[in-house]
């Protein structure tokens, strides 16, 4: 009989599931420097620097380690490059996957995910996240080869899977991202839009005082105001006194099974040279990619330097189930985007540019 939970137990004492909550960076020397580099080594990165002492080699591991997992590669371990640590060091087989409060995250699961949807047992997007789309693909699984149909997914499990080739073309994933977007319009469609920060969060400031939350918030309501007009249901992830963390916003915009997702912010850099558009999607959300790069089109067009349309694992992206996008239009460092910003009409500019490649990206889905 398999003994998932136990298992499952096991692991996690092992795995280790500690929180770091402060700032792990160059020049420490501690145990947890040392926990780190011991991760790192276990993802075949080469560190020279003595053990628990973080210098340059310990640094541009974890710079690449950041770069590799599509979040912001500073070479500094936070609680968010911690937990990344946390999840890439997981393999299929060394725990039980079950869905559970708080979800079951890592790169285990995104595997799983991987060779059910493969398989045609539709897991729902690859985010590394155990979710219920996936606790119901392990059911269907479980129940097409004969094991124990109690929704594990654990060593029997593991088993029959790997007795498995996994070689079918097109996985349901994909195909329901395609359905879902297919012929889809933007009348009748509920749309998300996620004005940043908030509440005491102003987010990036400008060196005239201009503050990243404000602009956000009134770029969101122009943008939300052409797209009723063309008969979208929209909806904002917060309203103008709160900040809600990246995970709740994700979370509000899934219960509401909205088909789009916007995120607004702008974008700041020590260099106050540094200028221009960019967006961001969902590493492997192919709809995401779409609908940022018709955005990203629609803002160039304004005059803005091009600084491209990216796939990031941010938990925002990665959480929501619908195609989603950061958008920052402009740098509130850069003095000149400042001076634009100030500027009702500019901001009217940017939220037309912004709908249009919302409108842009219906027509052409
Ligand atoms: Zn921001």
């Amino acid at each position: 009989m398999e003994k998932p939970l136990s298992a499952t137990e096991a692991a996690l004492s092992r795995g280790g599931t500690r929180l770091v909550t402060r700032l792990i960076r160059e020049g420490d020397r501690s145990v947890e420097v040392a926990d780190v580099q011991a991760r790192l080594r276990s993802l075949k990165f080469e560190i020279d620097d003595v053990t628990g002492n973080f210098g340059t080699s310990t640094k541009s591991a974890v710079r690449t380690f950041q770069q590799r997992r599509g979040i912001l590669v500073d070479g500094i371990v936070g609680p968010h490059t911690w937990s990344q640590l946390v999840e890439a060091s997981w393999r299929l087989g060394d725990r039980g996957l079950y869905l559970k409060q708080p979800m079951m995250r890592g790169d285990d699961v995104l595997v799983l995910q991987g060779r059910l949807n493969a398989l045609g047992f539709d897991a729902g997007r690859e985010d590394g996240i155990f979710g219920e789309d996936t606790a119901t693909a392990v059911r269907a699984f479980q129940k097409e080869y004969g094991v124990a149909e109690d929704g594990i997914f654990g060593p029997t499990s593991y088993a029959a899977l790997q007795g498995l080739r996994v070689d079918r073309p097109g996985t349901a994933a994909l195909l329901r991202e395609q359905l879902r977007t297919a012929g889809s319009e933007l009348a009748d469609a509920v749309v998300v839009i996620d004005p940043g920060h908030g509440g005491d969060d102003l987010g990036a400031s400008g060196s005239n005082g201009l503050c990243e939350a404000d602009i956000c918030w009134d770029v969101a309501g122009r943008i939300a105001s052409r797209l009723a007009m063309r008969g979208a249901r929209v909806r904002f992830s917060r309203t103008e006194a709160e900040g809600p963390e990246p995970s709740e916003r994700a979370h509000r915009a899934n219960t509401l099974d909205a088909e789009l997702f916007v995120s607004l912010h702008l974008n700041s850099h020590d260099r106050p040279a540094a200028h221009g558009a960019s967006t961001y999607h969902f590493v492997s959300s192919g709809a995401g990619a779409a609908l940022g790069e018709c955005i990203q089109t629609e803002l160039v067009k304004l005059g803005l330097l091009d600084c491209r349309n990216h796939g990031r694992s941010y938990p925002l992206l990665r959480e929501t189930k619908m195609p989603a996008v950061i958008v920052e239009p402009a740098f509130i460092t850069n003095p000149d985007d400042e001076k634009r910003l100030e500027d009702p009409e500019f901001r009217d500019a940017v939220a037309g540019a912004i709908a249009r490649g919302i409108v842009r990206y219906f027509e052409s889905s």
